[in-house]
Protein backbone atom coordinates (compact mmCIF):
# COMPACT_ATOMS: atom_id res chain seq x y z
CA UNK A 1 0.00 0.00 0.00
CA UNK A 2 1.21 3.08 -1.04
CA UNK A 3 1.95 6.69 2.06
CA UNK A 4 -0.80 9.28 2.45
CA UNK A 5 -0.22 11.73 0.32
CA UNK A 6 -0.37 15.24 1.87
CA UNK A 7 -1.06 17.13 -1.78
CA UNK A 8 -2.04 15.91 -4.67
CA UNK A 9 -1.51 17.57 -7.48
CA UNK A 10 -3.45 17.64 -11.21
CA UNK A 11 -0.25 17.73 -14.31
CA UNK A 12 -0.87 18.11 -18.01
CA UNK A 13 2.18 16.84 -19.36
CA UNK A 14 2.82 18.81 -22.62
CA UNK A 15 5.24 18.72 -25.56
CA UNK A 16 9.35 18.84 -25.89
CA UNK A 17 11.16 19.31 -22.82
CA UNK A 18 7.78 18.51 -20.90
CA UNK A 19 8.65 14.84 -19.51
CA UNK A 20 12.16 16.42 -18.80
CA UNK A 21 10.59 18.79 -16.78
CA UNK A 22 8.01 16.96 -14.95
CA UNK A 23 10.66 14.43 -14.04
CA UNK A 24 12.70 17.17 -12.62
CA UNK A 25 9.62 18.21 -10.26
CA UNK A 26 8.68 14.91 -8.92
CA UNK A 27 12.70 14.28 -8.09
CA UNK A 28 12.35 17.49 -5.60
CA UNK A 29 8.85 16.43 -4.65
CA UNK A 30 10.02 13.27 -3.42
CA UNK A 31 12.90 15.24 -1.24
CA UNK A 32 10.41 17.03 0.18
CA UNK A 33 9.15 16.22 4.24
CA UNK A 34 5.36 15.68 2.99
CA UNK A 35 3.66 13.43 0.55
CA UNK A 36 2.86 14.84 -2.76
CA UNK A 37 0.94 13.19 -5.96
CA UNK A 38 0.69 13.56 -9.01
CA UNK A 39 -2.15 12.69 -11.18
CA UNK A 40 -1.24 13.49 -14.77
CA UNK A 41 -3.42 14.29 -17.57
CA UNK A 42 -1.61 13.84 -21.12
CA UNK A 43 -1.74 17.57 -23.20
CA UNK A 44 0.86 16.65 -25.71
CA UNK A 45 -0.13 17.40 -29.57
CA UNK A 46 -0.01 13.81 -30.02
CA UNK A 47 -2.77 13.18 -27.62
CA UNK A 48 -4.76 16.51 -28.97
CA UNK A 49 -4.81 15.79 -32.99
CA UNK A 50 -6.20 11.95 -31.76
CA UNK A 51 -8.74 13.48 -28.97
CA UNK A 52 -8.58 17.08 -28.21
CA UNK A 53 -12.32 17.65 -26.60
CA UNK A 54 -11.07 14.61 -24.44
CA UNK A 55 -7.73 15.53 -23.28
CA UNK A 56 -9.13 19.26 -21.87
CA UNK A 57 -11.85 17.34 -20.24
CA UNK A 58 -9.58 14.84 -18.80
CA UNK A 59 -7.51 18.52 -17.53
CA UNK A 60 -10.62 20.97 -16.44
CA UNK A 61 -12.04 17.42 -14.30
CA UNK A 62 -8.60 16.63 -12.53
CA UNK A 63 -8.10 20.31 -11.96
CA UNK A 64 -11.03 20.72 -10.22
CA UNK A 65 -11.00 18.00 -8.29
CA UNK A 66 -7.65 18.96 -7.17
CA UNK A 67 -7.83 22.45 -7.37
CA UNK A 68 -4.47 23.37 -8.25
CA UNK A 69 -1.90 22.07 -11.18
CA UNK A 70 1.11 22.44 -12.43
CA UNK A 71 0.99 22.78 -16.56
CA UNK A 72 4.36 22.31 -18.69
CA UNK A 73 4.97 23.64 -21.97
CA UNK A 74 2.68 22.43 -25.14
CA UNK A 75 2.80 23.43 -28.60
CA UNK A 76 0.22 25.57 -30.10
CA UNK A 77 -1.05 24.02 -33.46
CA UNK A 78 -4.39 24.87 -34.54
CA UNK A 79 -5.24 26.12 -30.89
CA UNK A 80 -3.53 27.40 -27.89
CA UNK A 81 -4.24 25.32 -25.07
CA UNK A 82 -3.24 27.80 -22.57
CA UNK A 83 -6.50 29.75 -24.18
CA UNK A 84 -8.80 27.02 -24.15
CA UNK A 85 -7.90 26.12 -20.24
CA UNK A 86 -8.01 29.96 -19.21
CA UNK A 87 -11.61 30.02 -21.42
CA UNK A 88 -12.72 26.46 -19.42
CA UNK A 89 -11.72 27.21 -16.26
CA UNK A 90 -12.39 30.68 -15.67
CA UNK A 91 -8.79 32.09 -14.84
CA UNK A 92 -9.29 36.05 -14.79
CA UNK A 93 -6.31 36.86 -12.87
CA UNK A 94 -2.25 35.94 -13.53
CA UNK A 95 0.54 36.29 -11.42
CA UNK A 96 4.41 36.63 -12.72
CA UNK A 97 6.89 37.28 -10.04
CA UNK A 98 10.04 38.22 -11.57
CA UNK A 99 12.78 38.88 -9.26
CA UNK A 100 16.54 38.91 -9.63
CA UNK A 101 18.81 36.20 -10.05
CA UNK A 102 22.08 35.77 -8.46
CA UNK A 103 24.48 34.71 -11.22
CA UNK A 104 22.75 35.62 -14.17
CA UNK A 105 24.01 38.48 -16.23
CA UNK A 106 22.11 41.32 -16.47
CA UNK A 107 22.94 44.78 -18.38
CA UNK A 108 20.90 46.52 -15.44
CA UNK A 109 22.76 46.41 -11.96
CA UNK A 110 19.91 46.99 -10.18
CA UNK A 111 18.24 44.70 -7.83
CA UNK A 112 14.53 43.50 -8.99
CA UNK A 113 11.62 41.85 -6.66
CA UNK A 114 8.55 42.55 -8.64
CA UNK A 115 4.93 40.71 -7.99
CA UNK A 116 2.90 41.45 -11.65
CA UNK A 117 -0.70 40.77 -11.18
CA UNK A 118 -2.24 40.97 -14.37
CA UNK A 119 -5.64 40.90 -15.38
CA UNK A 120 -5.66 37.62 -17.70
CA UNK A 121 -9.05 38.58 -19.97
CA UNK A 122 -10.26 41.74 -22.34
CA UNK A 123 -7.79 44.67 -22.77
CA UNK A 124 -7.29 44.76 -26.54
CA UNK A 125 -6.49 41.09 -26.58
CA UNK A 126 -9.81 39.25 -27.10
CA UNK A 127 -10.77 41.40 -30.53
CA UNK A 128 -8.18 41.28 -33.49
CA UNK A 129 -10.37 43.80 -34.67
CA UNK A 130 -11.58 44.48 -38.74
CA UNK A 131 -10.66 46.57 -41.03
CA UNK A 132 -12.72 49.92 -42.64
CA UNK A 133 -12.05 50.07 -46.18
CA UNK A 134 -7.65 49.89 -46.97
CA UNK A 135 -6.84 52.88 -45.15
CA UNK A 136 -8.05 51.91 -41.36
CA UNK A 137 -8.73 49.68 -38.61
CA UNK A 138 -10.47 49.66 -35.72
CA UNK A 139 -10.45 47.06 -32.78
CA UNK A 140 -12.61 47.34 -29.16
CA UNK A 141 -10.95 47.24 -26.15
CA UNK A 142 -12.70 45.51 -23.06
CA UNK A 143 -12.47 45.85 -19.33
CA UNK A 144 -14.73 44.45 -16.66
CA UNK A 145 -15.33 44.95 -13.36
CA UNK A 146 -15.24 41.45 -12.21
CA UNK A 147 -11.54 40.08 -13.40
CA UNK A 148 -10.62 43.90 -12.11
CA UNK A 149 -12.16 43.60 -8.99
CA UNK A 150 -10.87 39.65 -8.41
CA UNK A 151 -6.86 41.33 -9.54
CA UNK A 152 -6.97 43.91 -7.18
CA UNK A 153 -8.42 41.29 -4.22
CA UNK A 154 -5.31 39.53 -5.17
CA UNK A 155 -2.92 41.94 -5.02
CA UNK A 156 -3.94 43.54 -1.81
CA UNK A 157 -3.99 40.25 -0.45
CA UNK A 158 -0.18 39.55 -1.87
CA UNK A 159 0.63 42.88 -0.41
CA UNK A 160 -0.48 41.86 2.90
CA UNK A 161 1.25 39.04 2.93
CA UNK A 162 4.51 40.65 1.95
CA UNK A 163 3.88 43.64 3.67
CA UNK A 164 4.01 45.61 1.02
CA UNK A 165 2.52 48.49 -0.81
CA UNK A 166 0.45 47.97 -4.05
CA UNK A 167 0.72 49.82 -7.19
CA UNK A 168 -2.15 50.04 -9.71
CA UNK A 169 -0.73 51.21 -13.49
CA UNK A 170 -2.66 51.65 -16.72
CA UNK A 171 -3.39 54.68 -18.80
CA UNK A 172 -6.63 56.36 -16.75
CA UNK A 173 -6.03 59.60 -17.59
CA UNK A 174 -6.07 58.85 -21.42
CA UNK A 175 -8.49 55.63 -21.49
CA UNK A 176 -10.78 57.48 -19.09
CA UNK A 177 -14.02 55.12 -19.42
CA UNK A 178 -11.92 51.32 -19.36
CA UNK A 179 -8.83 52.42 -17.73
CA UNK A 180 -10.58 54.84 -15.74
CA UNK A 181 -13.33 51.74 -14.60
CA UNK A 182 -10.24 49.54 -13.70
CA UNK A 183 -8.63 52.07 -11.46
CA UNK A 184 -12.16 53.18 -9.70
CA UNK A 185 -12.62 49.12 -8.77
CA UNK A 186 -8.78 48.91 -7.83
CA UNK A 187 -9.48 52.05 -5.63
CA UNK A 188 -12.87 50.48 -3.81
CA UNK A 189 -10.82 47.44 -3.46
CA UNK A 190 -7.92 49.92 -1.59
CA UNK A 191 -10.73 51.20 0.80
CA UNK A 192 -11.30 47.49 2.19
CA UNK A 193 -7.70 47.38 2.77
CA UNK A 194 -7.08 50.48 4.77
CA UNK A 195 -3.32 48.89 6.13
CA UNK A 196 -2.25 48.85 2.63
CA UNK A 197 -0.87 51.64 0.79
CA UNK A 198 -2.48 52.08 -2.42
CA UNK A 199 -0.55 53.74 -5.28
CA UNK A 200 -1.37 55.28 -8.60
CA UNK A 201 1.21 55.18 -11.38
CA UNK A 202 0.48 56.10 -15.30
CA UNK A 203 2.19 53.02 -17.24
CA UNK A 204 4.36 54.83 -18.97
CA UNK A 205 5.75 56.47 -15.97
CA UNK A 206 5.98 53.02 -14.79
CA UNK A 207 8.57 52.16 -17.12
CA UNK A 208 10.67 54.72 -16.68
CA UNK A 209 10.83 54.25 -12.89
CA UNK A 210 11.03 50.64 -12.51
CA UNK A 211 14.47 51.15 -14.15
CA UNK A 212 15.60 54.16 -12.30
CA UNK A 213 14.17 52.93 -8.84
CA UNK A 214 13.20 49.41 -9.06
CA UNK A 215 12.86 49.33 -5.40
CA UNK A 216 9.84 51.55 -5.51
CA UNK A 217 7.25 48.02 -6.09
CA UNK A 218 6.59 45.31 -5.24
CA UNK A 219 3.12 44.39 -5.93
CA UNK A 220 1.51 45.78 -9.46
CA UNK A 221 -1.67 45.27 -10.68
CA UNK A 222 -2.53 46.19 -14.55
CA UNK A 223 -5.20 45.60 -16.82
CA UNK A 224 -4.33 42.40 -19.43
CA UNK A 225 -1.94 43.99 -22.19
CA UNK A 226 0.14 46.43 -19.69
CA UNK A 227 0.83 43.31 -17.59
CA UNK A 228 1.80 41.71 -20.73
CA UNK A 229 4.35 44.18 -21.59
CA UNK A 230 5.51 44.59 -17.97
CA UNK A 231 6.39 40.99 -17.56
CA UNK A 232 8.56 40.89 -20.82
CA UNK A 233 10.44 44.55 -19.83
CA UNK A 234 11.23 42.91 -16.17
CA UNK A 235 12.12 39.96 -17.65
CA UNK A 236 14.75 41.95 -19.81
CA UNK A 237 15.75 43.47 -16.22
CA UNK A 238 17.11 40.20 -14.68
CA UNK A 239 18.74 38.84 -17.89
CA UNK A 240 15.64 36.09 -18.92
CA UNK A 241 12.37 35.87 -20.72
CA UNK A 242 12.96 32.18 -20.11
CA UNK A 243 13.52 32.29 -16.30
CA UNK A 244 10.42 32.21 -14.68
CA UNK A 245 7.21 31.37 -13.60
CA UNK A 246 3.37 31.97 -13.33
CA UNK A 247 0.12 31.27 -12.03
CA UNK A 248 -3.36 31.57 -13.52
CA UNK A 249 -6.42 31.49 -10.93
CA UNK A 250 -9.99 31.51 -11.38
CA UNK A 251 -12.28 33.00 -8.18
CA UNK A 252 -15.59 32.32 -6.33
CA UNK A 253 -17.98 35.27 -6.06
CA UNK A 254 -16.36 35.76 -3.09
CA UNK A 255 -13.53 36.64 -4.54
CA UNK A 256 -11.38 33.97 -3.25
CA UNK A 257 -9.05 31.84 -5.17
CA UNK A 258 -10.95 28.96 -6.29
CA UNK A 259 -8.51 27.06 -8.83
CA UNK A 260 -4.74 27.74 -9.79
CA UNK A 261 -2.75 27.03 -12.53
CA UNK A 262 1.20 27.30 -12.17
CA UNK A 263 3.62 26.72 -15.16
CA UNK A 264 6.93 27.82 -16.11
CA UNK A 265 7.67 30.41 -18.93
CA UNK A 266 9.37 29.29 -21.36
CA UNK A 267 8.38 26.91 -24.28
CA UNK A 268 8.83 23.20 -25.43
CA UNK A 269 12.31 23.74 -26.34
CA UNK A 270 12.00 20.61 -29.24
CA UNK A 271 16.12 21.35 -30.20
CA UNK A 272 17.58 19.75 -26.88
CA UNK A 273 14.31 17.71 -25.81
CA UNK A 274 15.34 14.21 -24.44
CA UNK A 275 18.83 15.06 -24.31
CA UNK A 276 18.83 15.68 -20.53
CA UNK A 277 20.29 19.22 -20.33
CA UNK A 278 16.88 21.20 -20.44
CA UNK A 279 16.79 23.83 -17.24
CA UNK A 280 14.85 23.17 -15.09
CA UNK A 281 14.78 26.14 -12.85
CA UNK A 282 11.12 27.40 -14.08
CA UNK A 283 9.41 24.40 -13.53
CA UNK A 284 10.68 24.11 -9.68
CA UNK A 285 9.57 27.76 -9.38
CA UNK A 286 6.21 27.11 -10.26
CA UNK A 287 6.50 24.05 -8.05
CA UNK A 288 7.06 26.34 -5.45
CA UNK A 289 4.96 28.82 -6.16
CA UNK A 290 2.34 25.75 -6.29
CA UNK A 291 3.49 24.76 -2.82
CA UNK A 292 3.29 28.26 -1.16
CA UNK A 293 -0.39 28.50 -2.54
CA UNK A 294 -1.26 25.28 -0.95
CA UNK A 295 -0.32 26.22 2.56
CA UNK A 296 3.09 24.91 2.47
CA UNK A 297 5.15 28.21 2.51
CA UNK A 298 7.98 27.34 3.83
CA UNK A 299 8.42 24.52 1.68
CA UNK A 300 7.72 26.91 -1.19
CA UNK A 301 10.19 29.53 0.20
CA UNK A 302 13.32 27.06 0.62
CA UNK A 303 12.71 26.09 -3.16
CA UNK A 304 12.16 29.38 -4.76
CA UNK A 305 15.28 30.49 -3.00
CA UNK A 306 17.34 26.47 -3.28
CA UNK A 307 17.05 27.34 -7.38
CA UNK A 308 18.58 30.89 -6.92
CA UNK A 309 21.15 29.58 -4.32
CA UNK A 310 21.96 26.55 -7.09
CA UNK A 311 22.64 29.50 -9.88
CA UNK A 312 24.09 31.44 -7.63
CA UNK A 313 27.02 28.84 -6.05
CA UNK A 314 27.65 28.74 -10.25
CA UNK A 315 25.76 24.91 -10.55
CA UNK A 316 24.33 25.88 -14.03
CA UNK A 317 22.72 23.85 -17.24
CA UNK A 318 24.26 24.81 -20.67
CA UNK A 319 21.91 27.66 -21.19
CA UNK A 320 23.65 29.36 -18.16
CA UNK A 321 26.74 28.74 -19.38
CA UNK A 322 27.24 25.56 -17.14
CA UNK A 323 28.06 22.30 -17.99
CA UNK A 324 25.21 20.26 -16.07
CA UNK A 325 22.28 18.68 -17.39
CA UNK A 326 19.00 18.62 -15.56
CA UNK A 327 19.68 15.59 -13.24
CA UNK A 328 22.60 16.97 -11.72
CA UNK A 329 21.21 20.45 -11.68
CA UNK A 330 17.81 19.45 -10.22
CA UNK A 331 20.17 17.45 -7.40
CA UNK A 332 21.91 20.92 -6.63
CA UNK A 333 18.55 22.37 -5.78
CA UNK A 334 17.55 19.46 -3.58
CA UNK A 335 20.55 20.31 -1.41
CA UNK A 336 20.54 24.06 -1.39
CA UNK A 337 16.70 23.40 -0.68
CA UNK A 338 17.74 21.02 2.52
CA UNK A 339 20.21 23.64 3.59
CA UNK A 340 17.22 26.21 3.73
CA UNK A 341 14.93 23.97 5.34
CA UNK A 342 17.01 23.09 7.90
CA UNK A 343 18.46 26.53 9.11
CA UNK A 344 22.12 26.37 7.66
CA UNK A 345 20.52 29.42 5.49
CA UNK A 346 18.19 31.86 6.42
CA UNK A 347 14.91 32.37 3.99
CA UNK A 348 14.34 36.11 3.24
P1 LIG B 1 7.97 26.87 -28.62
O1 LIG B 1 7.45 26.85 -30.02
O2 LIG B 1 7.37 25.83 -27.75
O3 LIG B 1 7.95 28.23 -27.99
P2 LIG B 1 10.78 27.28 -29.27
O4 LIG B 1 11.99 26.40 -29.33
O5 LIG B 1 10.42 28.08 -30.44
O6 LIG B 1 9.54 26.40 -28.75
P3 LIG B 1 11.56 28.02 -26.72
O7 LIG B 1 11.09 26.69 -26.25
O8 LIG B 1 11.26 29.20 -25.84
O9 LIG B 1 11.00 28.32 -28.12
O10 LIG B 1 13.13 27.92 -26.94
C1 LIG B 1 13.94 28.98 -27.40
C2 LIG B 1 15.40 28.58 -27.17
O11 LIG B 1 15.65 28.53 -25.77
C3 LIG B 1 15.74 27.19 -27.73
O12 LIG B 1 17.05 27.18 -28.26
C4 LIG B 1 15.66 26.29 -26.53
O13 LIG B 1 16.52 25.18 -26.59
C5 LIG B 1 16.05 27.22 -25.38
N1 LIG B 1 15.33 26.81 -24.16
C6 LIG B 1 14.01 26.99 -23.90
N2 LIG B 1 13.68 26.48 -22.71
C7 LIG B 1 14.82 25.97 -22.20
C8 LIG B 1 15.14 25.29 -20.98
N3 LIG B 1 14.19 25.04 -20.06
N4 LIG B 1 16.41 24.91 -20.78
C9 LIG B 1 17.36 25.18 -21.69
N5 LIG B 1 17.15 25.82 -22.85
C10 LIG B 1 15.89 26.20 -23.12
Amino acid sequence: MSAPQDLTVAEFLGDGISAELSSAVHRVAAALPIGVAFEAVDLSLTRRRRDAEGAYQEAEAALRARGVALKYPTVTEKESPNKILRERLDFTVIHRPVASIPGVPTRFQGEVDLHIVRIAVGGTYEDAGRRIGREAAVSVRVIERRPSFQAASFAFALAAKLGCAVTSSSKYTIQRATDGLFEEVVSEVALAHPGIRHQLELFDALLAKLIMQPEAYRVVVTPNEYGDFLSDAACGLIGSLGLGASASYSFDDAGKVKLAMFDPAGGTAPDIAGKGVCNPAAALWAFAMLLEHTGNRGLGRALDQGVRDAIGAGHATRDLGGKLGTDAFTEAVIQSMHARLTGKLSSR
